[in-house]
């Protein structure tokens, strides 16, 4: 009964009816959760390799739901896409990181390349320009602290339009980052088209290093497309000292991962901005 197509009548068992189920208590409880002030966002630290100096930080959202409660991205992101409730919650995010940044520059830390996740659906229209714009106004805060990460799924969806936004969020001078780099439909044609600054190695890659030869060898192919392209590379999910080691010997610049650091609140970010050196 598992077979696909045909003229099979679909029938939900007993475990998806009850995924339907959670999704659809997931979907009430998620609508007015940032009027509900139920968002937040962890930190995590993005490494130069070189220095061994915390370099910036990622921003990762969070919901604190009364009812499920703590609930990561990877569940209700998804979910907020299908119900229309990203344009609320990517602006929410955009604007907390920007003036997040603002106190930590306030409170006298050096420089920072703050990353923030872009859904793909932010990507429609001209919307996107102006949010970015208002949200660094809003903030005070200088384009160059600002990156937006952008998976191959958000570019691939309208691949010219998503180019011509990218070179005006270029022009504002916020820098771009492409995410989860190798698990999509990369191509070298990507490179080409679309003006990163950065690359980051998916995380699936990254954990199997340095064992596993076909991991590495993804690892190095990307290394070496990025740096022919003038970007630079962050290694996502580092969990290791193997892992680091092996990407250090390949030239990776950044990682990012639990064996430097997990998301913290923005205290416990600051707290590591003061302090960035990690040798
Ligand atoms: P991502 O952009 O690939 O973010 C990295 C994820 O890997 C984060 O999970 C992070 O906590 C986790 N991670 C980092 N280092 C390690 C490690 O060493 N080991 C392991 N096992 N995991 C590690 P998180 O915070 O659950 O976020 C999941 C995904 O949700 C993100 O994946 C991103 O695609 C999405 N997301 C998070 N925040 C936002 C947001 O504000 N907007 C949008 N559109 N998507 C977001
Ligand atoms: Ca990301
Ligand atoms: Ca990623
Ligand atoms: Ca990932």
């Amino acid at each position: 009964a598992k077979e696909r197509g045909g003229n099979r009548v679909h029938v939900f068992n007993t475990q998806q009816r009850t995924l339907l189920r959670d999704r659809m208590d997931m979907g009430v409880h998620l609508r007015g959760a940032v009027a509900r002030g139920e968002l937040e966002l962890a930190y995590q630290p993005v490494v130069s390799v070189a220095k061994r100096e915390i370099t910036g930080m990622e921003a990762l959202v969070r919901w604190r739901s009364p009812q499920l409660g703590l609930v990561t991205p990877d569940r209700f992101i998804p979910l907020a896409e299908d119900l229309g409730l990203i344009p609320d919650i990517g602006q929410w995010v955009l604007v907390q990181a920007c003036q997040q940044a603002r106190r930590w520059l306030d409170c006298g830390v050096g420089d920072f390349v703050l990353s923030v996740n872009v859904s793909g659906l932010q990507m429609r229209g001209q919307q996107v320009i102006e949010d970015v714009s208002r949200a660094l106004d809003g903030a005070r805060l200088p384009a160059r602290y600002l990156e937006l990460e952008l998976t191959e799924k958000a570019i691939m969806g309208d691949p010219d339009h998503v180019a011509s936004l990218m070179r005006e969020l270029r022009k504002i001078g916020v820098s771009l980052s492409m995410d989860d780099f190798g698990i999509g439909h990369s191509s070298l044609g990507l490179m080409q088209r679309f003006p990163v600054n950065r690359l980051k190695i998916d995380r699936s890659f990254v954990s199997a290093v340095p064992n596993d030869v076909g991991a590495a060898r993804i690892c190095r192919a990307i290394l070496g497309l990025a740096h022919e392209f003038g970007c630079t590379v962050v290694a996502e999910g580092v969990e290791t000292p193997l892992q680091l080691g092996f990407l250090e010997r390949n030239g990776c610049e950044y990682i990012q991962g639990h064996y430097l650091g997990e998301p913290v609140s923005a205290d416990g970010m600051l707290a590591r901005l003061r302090n960035p050196s990690l040798r």
